[in-house]
């Protein structure tokens, strides 16, 4: 469905190629939205971008030069940024005792720091435009503990203090910031879990898989058009009012 509002406007999704970003890029081309994706892999990202015409930059967005080149390739081809989605991110699983500083480095970098990056290159854009919108995609860990998963937390509850901060700063701007916090949804993200829980176990990659759905209180991976569809949702104009939210797409886990 095009809508008037979004007609033309610049959205602009981190990790746009794959999973959720990819979803999102499809939700938000459908209602008119003119589309960037960035990544780190071109293949996914073009594979995307010839679905919904989209321009695809390879970008790591661990590195904050990175972004603002990256960031004016996508203003040169789409225009200012209306939406700035900030998806991309990483998940690691390991006992805390054998958690190294490394996998802490690389996830903060990637989940927080990153965000941190995007959100401040992508301001003047959003301040400047009418009814601007920075989304975050947290997670329930963001909200609570994840056993075996410290840093993936602390990097989704850090974000979480981010988008509340930026909510309260800029209340009275043109743009909202929220958040979103699905529990597990059915990405190359969950694939890449259930390998790992699969090496380590005895248990099969299928059934690695359900007992990550299983962990969802209505035991199904949450399906990655809901987060998009509530993207989408955060972007049309009745939705100026949310601001500060943490929503939460999780089957009731969290309830
Ligand atoms: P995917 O793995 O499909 O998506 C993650 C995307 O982030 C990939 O497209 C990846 O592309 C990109 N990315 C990762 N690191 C970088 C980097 N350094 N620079 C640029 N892009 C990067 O999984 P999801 O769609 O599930 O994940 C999207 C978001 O949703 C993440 O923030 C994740 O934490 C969050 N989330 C996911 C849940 C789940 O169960 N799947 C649950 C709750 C939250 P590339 O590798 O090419 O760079």
């Amino acid at each position: 469905m095009a809508n008037d509002w979004l007609l033309g406007r610049h959205a602009l999704i981190t990790g746009g190629g794959t999973g959720i970003g990819a979803s999102a890029a499809t939700h938000l081309h459908a209602a008119g939205a003119k589309i960037s994706l960035l990544g780190r892999r071109m293949e996914p990202l073009q594979r995307t971008a010839s679905i919904v015409g989209g321009k695809a930059i390879s970008c790591d967005v661990t590195d904050r030069d990175a972004i603002a080149r990256s960031f004016d390739e996508a203003r040169e081809a789409n225009g200012p940024i209306s939406f700035l989605i900030v998806n991309a991110g990483i998940g690691d699983s390991a006992p805390f005792g054998r958690t190294t500083r490394e996998a802490w480095d690389r996830i903060i970098a990637t989940n927080l720091s990153a965000a941190f990056d995007c959100a401040q290159l992508g301001l003047p854009d959003l301040l400047a435009g009418e009814d601007s919108r920075l989304v975050f995609i947290a997670s329930v860990a963001g909200l609570r503990g994840a056993a075996y998963a410290a840093p993936y937390a602390a990097s989704k509850h850090g974000l979480i203090g981010l988008m509340r901060s930026m909510a309260v700063e800029f209340a009275q701007s043109n743009m909202t910031v929220n958040a979103i916090c699905p529990a597990f949804v059915d990405t190359p993200m969950v694939d890449e879990s259930a390998e790992r829980i699969a090496s380590v176990s005895r248990r099969s990659q299928d059934e690695a898989r359900q007992s990550l759905a299983a962990m969802n209180r209505h035991g199904k991976l949450i399906h990655p058009d809901g987060v998009a569809t509530m993207i989408l949702t955060l972007c049309l104009p009745q939705s100026r009012d949310v601001n500060g939210a943490a929503l939460t797409i999780d089957g009731g886990t969290t309830a």
